[in-house]
């Protein structure tokens, strides 16, 4: 079906054609043919967008200004003729790109495997039965199925469509969505008109259809531009991009300071210049945090990586740090903090209530009316009720290898075919005497489903399930199909407040018998003068983790609001159970809707459960709590959440109920569905933050204490306690083997006690400054203290410069333990416990200390000397005064309550 240009013209070829040139029929193909053609036509699957190769790579590491400047002071040493500063630089340079490259090489493989983990899913025909099965595995002959918020999966030839819209924006950038049929169009007809195709990788915003696969892979129209779509997330964050304009800032302050100082050697010091400049150098060296950008990096991907582990996917990197600052949760209630494990517990007819017993989806268990067993066989209501709901529904139930019943589809129709089974009732058996011409599938704006039925003699009937109290408007009888009787609406709403305030989830089912020759069913024929048949009240208990998770978040000062689809007192008894609400009240869609923004404004701060909201509602809600400057995280699931999902400061998919549509406008999806994965990757948001912020904060004062203790002695007139040789070395290696260990970090205790960060907080907040001053103060202190102290009782220049380095170092190493707690006293039980990371470059950094202290060939390169026990001990000395200021310092702030978090 191609002509001379190779283009495909499926759209204007009759079905029947369609299916005979792809060799295949509305039943779909045989696993059997579909591995054949797997293998002649390969895996669905579009050409990977090029990544960046590794020369690429590894030049980026390059393109970062702090390097740029120490590049540039090499090739000056080298003029000068310092070789052994040109190598040592160069080094230092050549290994930080050499980690930079490999830590980021690692961390975009991690962020693949990731997005690997949210591979789309697609509901095909094999062997005769709709199977889900991974979209990569379609082939040209496979029979889908499509639903609203589905991404179709592969080129499809559509047969079969009932109210089918298809967003079409990724190949027409058209964002209205256009209606879909199964008739061909005009050959010629240009793309968006070719109503008989559903394009690859383009979004349904409602309705029903069937298609069959026509193209897959890179011969689908999205496949032949995928050139255009190649788009690698880069690895940046907010905070990221303010520490780069953060280091080129330092780098301008740098080199001017570094250049008033070359003047001030020259002029003053009666410096030639060529030491000036090895002081400029020294300097410049000392300030420049060279493996920050890299740490920062890695830190970030661990995070993600821990995060996916735990359930909780990150589609896009900057979420990881909105994350630790949310202060609301907007939390669905089926699925997410309930188990969406339904059991239909009651049943209301006309005439009575009849309780139902069992647990799960064991189809064993009695009906009782007034505590009594009764035979559900022998009550016509009951039963035309469970056939109603049995009819009416897309689910399917079987028992696993194990034995164990499961439902395949909605669980809450699963349960009613369950209900059905207590009293006998084949799924089967009821749709072979009355199959099905015709549906209106659920859809949350409209709040029900109906279907078309044809028994064998032709008689049609419509049964319809849906929100009880949509449905009761709908209605006008009530009893059975047969003998109606005027409806008493007041009957059944106090049935419906009844069972809804156990926490139950209501459903009315209601039927209509239809003209013989009807065999469509329009939204017109099944809204009105509908019989009432009855009501079912579901059970869906909440799961145990959400409780706890629930109460975790609040303790974290976050709230968590419930806005669910469901009934209002529904929604008031199940949020009682997980105690989310403060106030008691519950504001549903209608309410909304009465509200001005001025009133909703005012209520939105301490509602904390929403009833029978649209998607609509839940976009004015998130706008409305971000007016009152909170950080809202919002979960979703239908086609239609989308653009709440979009504004929200995080959207929230579900990995397994939510559509392809809600999982592309979110920032993360969660894997399990479940409230507890949310609350989780707030406390790894919160930890990734705050080890950012601890490598900022331990590599920044490290600098600034190396700088300030070579330009104090200059401005004082000592020699310099350091040479810039040796600050490289501390600088390359301990530093960095140090801070790194700090993205390894596991949350602080008591990271989920403190109140969320605020959103704008800057990231050189009042805190960090503090800190960069306090404790570069104190490096500065005792470098330069040991040094003229030791230079005054008779050391040589030499040794009194490897008691500054070694000091350095060892303040340092203590400097790590005490800021793996940013609050808590580092001296605690758990508080000395420190990670695998942590431990292997301390012991890396003791041993290589000790090469270069006492090894030969170091003495020779870095003009060190070997340190006797004295010495050795006032070192230590100085360490243990060193950190005890720290953690005095840390104990005032915790009694102020400054700085905390
Ligand atoms: P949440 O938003 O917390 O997930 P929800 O699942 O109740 O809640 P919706 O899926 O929008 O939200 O459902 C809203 C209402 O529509 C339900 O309370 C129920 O009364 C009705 N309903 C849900 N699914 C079906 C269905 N398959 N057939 C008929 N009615 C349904």
């Amino acid at each position: 079906m191609r002509t001379a240009e190779g283009q495909c013209r499926w759209h204007a070829a009759p079905i029947g054609q369609v299916f005979e040139l792809l060799d295949t029929g509305p039943e779909g193909l045989s696993s059997g043919e579909a591995r054949i053609r797997l293998e002649r036509h390969g895996l669905n699957r579009l050409p990977q967008p090029r990544r960046r190769g590794p020369l690429a790579r590894f030049l980026a590491q390059f393109s970062n200004l702090l390097i740029q400047v120490l590049l540039a002071a090499a090739v000056i040493t080298g003029l000068l003729g310092h070789w052994a500063d040109t190598l040592v630089i160069g080094g230092v340079v050549l290994l930080n790109a050499v980690i930079g490259f490999v830590q980021e090489g690692k961390a975009e493989n991690a962020l693949q495997a990731i997005r690997n983990m949210l591979s789309p899913q697609a509901a095909a025909f094999r062997d005769g039965h709709v199977t889900t099965l991974p979209a990569e595995e379609l082939v040209p002959g496979d029979v889908v199925q499509l639903q609203a918020g589905d991404k179709v999966p592969a080129d499809l030839r559509l047969f079969r469509a009932k109210g089918l819209s298809i967003q079409e924006s990724v190949l027409t950038g058209e964002s209205v969505p256009v209606a879909k049929g199964s008739l061909a169009v005009t050959a010629d007809a240009p793309l968006g008109d070719r109503s008989a195709l559903a394009y690859s990788g383009t979004l349904v915003t409602s309705g029903q259809g069937f298609g069959v696969v026509a193209a897959t892979g890179a011969e689908t129209e999205i496949g032949r531009i995928s050139g255009m779509l190649a788009e690698v997330d880069s690895l940046t964050t907010p905070l990221l991009r303010q520490m780069e304009v953060f280091a080129r800032w330092l780098t301008g302050v740098v080199l001017a300071v570094a250049a008033l100082l070359f003047g001030f050697g020259m002029l003053v010091r009666d410096f030639d210049a060529a030491e000036a400049f090895m002081t400029v150098v020294g300097i410049a060296v000392a300030a420049i945090p060279e493996g920050l950008p890299a740490i920062l990096t890695v830190t970030l991907a661990i995070g993600v990586q821990g995060m996916a582990r735990r359930n909780a996917i990150i589609r896009r990197l900057p979420a990881v740090e909105t994350l630790g600052s949310v202060s609301v949760i907007c939390s669905d209630k089926t699925g997410t903090l309930t188990r969406n494990e339904m059991t239909a517990r009651a049943v209301m007819t006309p005439a009575e209530t009849f309780a139902v017993a069992g647990t799960g989806y064991d189809p064993h268990g009695d009906f009782e009316r007034e505590g009594e067993a009764v035979e559900p066989g022998a009550q016509p209501f009951l039963m035309e009720v469970l056939r109603a709901g049995v009819l009416c529904n897309d689910a399917g139930v079987r028992q696993d290898d194990g034995g164990n019943w499961q439902v395949g589809g909605d669980p809450m129709e699963g349960a009613l075919l369950v209900l059905g089974r207590k009293a006998g009732i084949d799924q089967d058996d009821l749709k072979g005497r009355l199959p099905r011409t015709d549906e209106i599938p659920f859809e949350s704006e409209h709040r029900f489903m109906a279907t078309l039925h044809h028994d064998h003699e032709g008689n049609a009937t419509a049964f319809l399930k849906g929100a009880p109290e949509q449905v009761l408007e709908m209605c006008q009888w009530q009893g059975s199909r047969e003998e109606g009787a005027p409806l008493d609406r007041e009957y059944w709403r106090q049935g419906i407040e009844e069972l809804a305030r156990g926490g139950m989830r209501v459903l009315a089912i209601a039927a209509k018998p239809l003209p013989k020759h009807a065999q469509e069913l329009t939204f017109g024929a099944a809204e009105e003068g509908l019989t009432l048949l009855g009501l079912v009240g579901l059970q869906d208990p909440p799961r145990e983790e959400a409780v706890e998770a629930v109460a975790e978040c609040q303790a974290a000062g976050i709230r968590v609001k419930m806005i669910t689809g469901d009934h209002a007192s529904t929604a008031r008894a199940i949020a009682g159970q997980l105690a989310v609400h403060n106030s008691g009240d519950v504001l549903t869609g209608a309410d909304l809707e009465r509200l001005s923004d001025a009133e909703l404004f005012e209520r939105v701060a301490d509602t904390d459960v929403y009833a029978r909201t649209t998607p609509e509602n839940k976009l004015r809600l998130v706008e409305t709590l971000q007016r009152h400057g909170l950080t809202v995280a919002m979960t979703g699931d239908g086609v239609n959440d989308a653009p709440a999902l979009k504004r929200a400061d995080i959207g929230i998919a579900m990995g397994r109920k939510g559509t392809e549509a809600a999982k592309e406008a979110a920032e993360m999806v969660l894997a399990d569905d479940n409230f507890a994965s949310i609350s989780r990757a707030v406390r790894a948001g919160r930890t990734v933050y705050d080890n950012l912020k601890k490598a900022i904060a331990f590599l920044l004062p490290v600098n600034g204490g190396e700088s300030l203790s070579i330009v104090g002695a200059l401005l004082i007139g000592l020699t310099l306690p350091i040479t810039p040789l040796q600050i490289l070395w501390v600088n390359m290696v301990s530093s960095v083997a140090l801070a790194m260990a700090l993205a390894f970090e596991p949350a602080e205790p008591g990271v989920m006690k403190r109140p969320p960060r605020p959103a704008k907080e800057p990231l050189l907040s009042g805190f960090l400054l503090w800190r960069v001053v306090f404790v570069s103060t104190l490096f500065f202190t005792a470098i330069l203290g040991i040094f003229a102290w030791s230079v005054e009782h008779g050391s040589t220049l030499e040794e009194a410069r490897t008691y500054s380095v070694n000091t350095l170092v060892l303040l340092e190493v203590l400097y790590l333990f005490s800021i793996r707690y940013l609050h808590a006293p580092a001296l605690s039980r758990s508080g000395i416990r420190i990670t695998r990371a942590a431990g292997i470059s301390v012991l890396v950094v003791v041993l290589l200390q000790l090469i270069f202290t006492y090894a030969p060939f170091m003495e020779a390169f870095f003009e060190t000397r070997p340190i006797d026990f004295l010495h050795g001990a006032e070192i230590l000395g100085i360490g243990v005064l060193f950190f005890g200021l720290l953690e005095v310092e840390k104990r005032v702030r915790r009694r102020t309550g400054w700085g905390i978090r």
